[in-house]
């Protein structure tokens, strides 16, 4: 079997290669051609564990290839997967169709064959309706209206940083068609998971195309709950991380996504609870819980950059913060919506000098932020710091020279966004220690219990 991929972004890129591990012959397409030339010449644009050694498996298999060409990729390919970006529109939050319609025209002019047009993009309910409107208009205007097709919503839920283990072992497999012989393609494709069992749902394009938005919005409001439970923690003397395990040992509720931290982002959650409120107003069915998730995240990013200020007396005019940790979570360098460019800009205006650093993500981060002195490493970040903020939780800042900080900082302060730290443990080392959701009354100990003397 063959097939195509339009747009070799994340999940283009990512999914093509592991279609190709499951034995399909794949063709990539995009109309960068920087990209593809990059990725010819043995590059990967992104940085994702493992994507390097298996694209290389996959070209050498003869499996995988790369075109800016879509008539050479299509030819005798069954589907067609659509993969290009859906950002939120400017104006007013709505996913910005025009790359996915643009990606329809495109197919239908390379179309002789029966073809499964899929939507792997998230795109807003309907969308499979107007893809099918525009491939058969397009088909009819050039002549070949006989040509058969059908369109599939089949949205990806893989993470940046694991997603390729979350492609070949997925928690399910959603296909939204109309048509059995388009469902039968998609059995065919998901072949290797089928078998071992990978729950397969088969639903309308509709449903498909809604669940996508239900799960990342669910997940959004799972983070935007406990990070209120972590500000009532704070008042209360309670224990987010203990709050959080606590509840997520209900099997109704689970532990995932219940880390306090300073607020989501990345370029799904943002954009796609975004884009549910706006589905929902359009429809006629407000997503009032939603848009709320939407106002106190926002609110969110914000007061973590107010809690920095706070940590250094109020003021930060003329002090020098250091920022371990700039992409939206670790082990990506993706920058988009990432809370880093929210909270970094508000220290500036603020008066801070802000000395930064990421294992991966410098470069990205480079292109939205200014007047940062980037360094090489967090040592060189903590040298004269007034203070030091984790935003971002890479393994390598789990485990600092706590010392070796301390010696070369101005003022032990350290904010630390993503609870790694231990608060006493800090404390005891001489570090005036900010976190989330753990400001107990009783700083004793992390249980809150008073300690024996
Ligand atoms: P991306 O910006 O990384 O990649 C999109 C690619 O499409 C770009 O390389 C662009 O040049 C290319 N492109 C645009 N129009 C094209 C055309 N007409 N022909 C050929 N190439 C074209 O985007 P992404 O992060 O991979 O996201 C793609 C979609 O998948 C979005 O709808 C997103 O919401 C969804 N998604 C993303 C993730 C993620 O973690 N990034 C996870 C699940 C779903």
């Amino acid at each position: 079997m063959r097939i195509a991929v339009v747009g070799t972004g994340y999940v283009g890129l990512v999914s093509g290669t592991c279609f190709a591990e499951f034995g399909i012959d794949v063709c990539c397409v995009d109309k960068d051609a920087d990209k593809i030339k990059y990725i010819k010449n043995g590059g990967i644009p992104i940085y994702e564990p493992g994507l390097d050694d298996l694209v290389a498996k996959q070209i050498k298999a003869g499996r995988l290839s790369f075109t800016t060409d879509l008539s050479e990729a299509m030819q005798g390919a069954i589907a067609v997967f659509i993969a290009v970006g859906t950002p939120p529109r400017p104006e007013d939050g709505h996913a910005d169709m025009t790359y996915v319609q643009e990606a329809a025209r495109e197919i239908a002019k390379n179309m002789n064959d029966y073809t499964v047009i899929v939507t792997k993009s998230t795109v807003p309910v309907g969308t499979a309706r107007t893809v099918r409107k525009i491939i058969a208009e397009e088909l009819e205007s050039l002549g070949k209206p006989d040509i058969e097709f059908d369109v599939c919503s089949n949205p990806e839920f893989l993470r940046e940083g694991a997603a390729i283990n979350d492609f070949l072992r997925p928690d399910r497999v959603i296909v939204g068609v109309e048509s059995e012989r388009a469902a039968a393609v998609m059995r065919d494709l998901y072949r290797p998971l089928y078998i071992n069992e990978t729950p397969m749902l088969v639903t309308s394009p509709e449903t498909s195309e809604l669940i996508k938005y239900a799960a990342n919005a669910f997940l959004a409001t799972k983070i935007t709950f406990i990070n209120e439970i972590a500000n009532l923690c704070e008042q209360t003397g309670a224990n987010v991380q203990q709050v959080a395990k606590g509840i997520g040992l209900d099997g109704r509720i689970g532990s995932k996504f219940l880390h306090a931290g300073p607020g989501y982002g990345g370029s799904c959650f943002p954009k796609d609870t975004l884009a549910l409120t706006q589905i929902g107003n359009t429809h006629g069915a407000p997503q009032h819980l939603v848009e709320t998730v939407v106002k106190v995240n926002a609110q969110r990013q914000r007061d973590m950059a107010q809690r920095v200020i706070d940590a250094c007396g109020g003021d930060v005019k003329g002090k020098r913060i250091g920022v371990l940790g700039l992409s939206f979570k670790p082990e990506t360098d993706d920058m988009r919506e990432a809370p880093s460019l929210q909270i970094i800009p508000i220290l500036q205006e603020n008066g801070a000098k802000i000395a930064a650093y990421d294992p991966v993500a410098m470069d990205e981060a480079k292109k939205h932020l200014d007047n940062v002195e980037w360094c090489k490493d967090s040592y060189a970040v903590a040298k004269d710091a007034d203070a030091l903020v984790i935003i971002t939780e890479w393994n390598e800042f789990r485990a600092l020279a706590t010392a070796r900080l301390a010696e070369t900082m101005k003022t032990k302060t350290l904010i630390d966004l993503r609870n790694i730290y231990n608060p006493d443990i800090m404390r005891e080392r001489g570090f005036h220690y900010i976190s989330v959701g753990r400001q107990t009354i009783n700083p004793d100990t992390e249980t809150g219990l008073k300690k024996a003397s």
